[in-house]
């Protein structure tokens, strides 16, 4: 069909796209709001942070704010002492928000999915998902390469590589008593899958592909480590490491081992990816139901130890000074999440968790394709199964 132009209805589009950007501009105009409604308050009395009066945060865990050092104290006193000590909230940070809803959303937006502690050291886990809740089709997602903060290293993009992949989101925090600096090896965190997981993950194993067995959890029996694409260091104290402009984080001790020294009080938040889907797995719950737990190695900080810091990890575990933090993946809490995907649709999750502005852009959007692929499809250009999985999406179903 020489000069063949496919006929879509560019009405339709529009008028679609033009609904799908006063969602986007509802939801930026909301999510502005909300900062500026966002006032820090001191944790025992309330008071509000104004010109006058600077909040101080505790030093050890930064999760919670006071006035003055009268309210410090009868509050550590009253209940933060034994809070501090259990790391039982992540430092304040609003890439890490595991307390605030936006309005609109009963979740929300960090859904905390496992919390390990040992020996003063602290790690939160959640992932970083696809609005949809698919995983990642492709390694790396999108992260530059050559950011210095950035490792990829343990299974690169293999020709055809054909995976899919799960991003581990883990906030890690230094709160030791004897104000001991530690070094978190973001490249040697590792996924364990449960016994149960370890044979439906290894349906989706690649060629080449590095997960191993590991036999050393008796209680477990053999299970598999998943293997890693990436480490990313993502925050440092709060603040996004920019990718666009790669500079080094001075807190990264050697970045091909994404080794990252924390002081007291100072918090890293890594991304770490794996391959983890198959035949079955193909959303992040599928994935997070498959994991037993997550291991995240650190050591102690001696500025005159030379040598890579894979070396030093190796050389730290030989005098058995590893600090291994060990989350497990705490499964109520991931049901508790996805409830309303797996009972109501994607609709409604995107909604409980973003909000419906996002929602019905995801549904706009959806349209949009497909009343493009209808009009192609018409034509006979296209393959109908290809057209199924376009044409006539329910923003209700799964
Ligand atoms: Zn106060
Ligand atoms: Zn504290």
């Amino acid at each position: 069909m020489p000069g063949y132009i496919p006929q879509v209805d560019i009405a339709a589009m529009k008028a679609s796209s033009d609904a799908g950007f006063a969602h986007i501009k509802a939801n930026l105009d909301e999510k502005r709001a909300y900062s500026k409604e966002a006032k820090l308050c001191c944790d025992r009395c309330k008071k509000q942070e104004n010109s006058s009066t600077a909040l101080q945060a505790c030093g050890r865990c930064r999760s919670v704010r006071y006035c003055s050092r009268e309210c410090q104290v009868a509050h550590y006193k009253a209940t933060h002492k034994t809070d501090c000590a259990n790391f039982s909230r992540p430092p304040l940070c609003r890439a890490f928000n595991t307390t605030v809803c936006l309005t609109g959303c009963s979740y929300p937006e960090t859904g905390v999915f496992g919390l390990g502690t040992k020996d003063g050291m602290g790690a939160w886990v959640s992932v970083t998902e696809i609005i949809d809740c698919r995983l990642a089709t492709l390694p790396g997602g999108g992260k530059n390469e050559h950011d210095p903060n950035v490792v990829f290293a343990m299974t690169p993009g293999l020709p055809g590589f054909n995976g899919k992949f799960l991003t581990l989101k883990i906030l890690v925090q230094n709160r030791s008593k004897t104000a001991k600096p530690m070094v978190v090896i973001g490249s040697g965190i590792v996924a364990v899958a449960s016994k149960q997981g370890t044979p439906i993950i290894q349906e989706g194993k690649e060629p080449g592909e590095t997960s191993q067995i590991l036999n050393h959890y008796p209680d477990l029996g053999p299970v598999l480590a998943l293997a890693k694409v990436g480490a990313v260091l993502t925050y440092f104290n709060g603040k996004a490491l920019a990718s666009k402009q790669p500079k080094s984080c001075p807190a990264i001790k050697d970045a091909t081992a994404c080794a990252v020294l924390l002081n007291v009080g100072e918090y890293a938040q890594f991304e770490v990816e794996f391959r983890a889907g198959g035949p079955n797995v193909t959303h992040d719950f599928q994935a997070l139901e498959l994991l037993s737990h997550t291991v995240i190695p650190c050591i102690p900080y001696d500025p005159k130890a030379k040598g890579p810091f894979v070396e030093l990890l190796a050389q730290a575990a030989n005098r058995d000074e590893v600090c291994e933090i060990r989350p497990l993946i705490y499964q109520p809490a991931v049901d508790a999440w996805y409830k309303d995907y797996k009972t109501k649709g994607q609709f409604a999750y995107i909604a409980s968790h973003h909000g419906e502005a996002r929602a019905n852009l995801l549904g706009h959007g959806l349209n949009a394709i497909g009343e493009m692929v209808k009009a192609i499809a018409s034509e006979g250009m296209i393959n109908p199964t290809l057209m199924r999985q376009f044409v006539k999406p329910s923003a209700n179903r799964a």
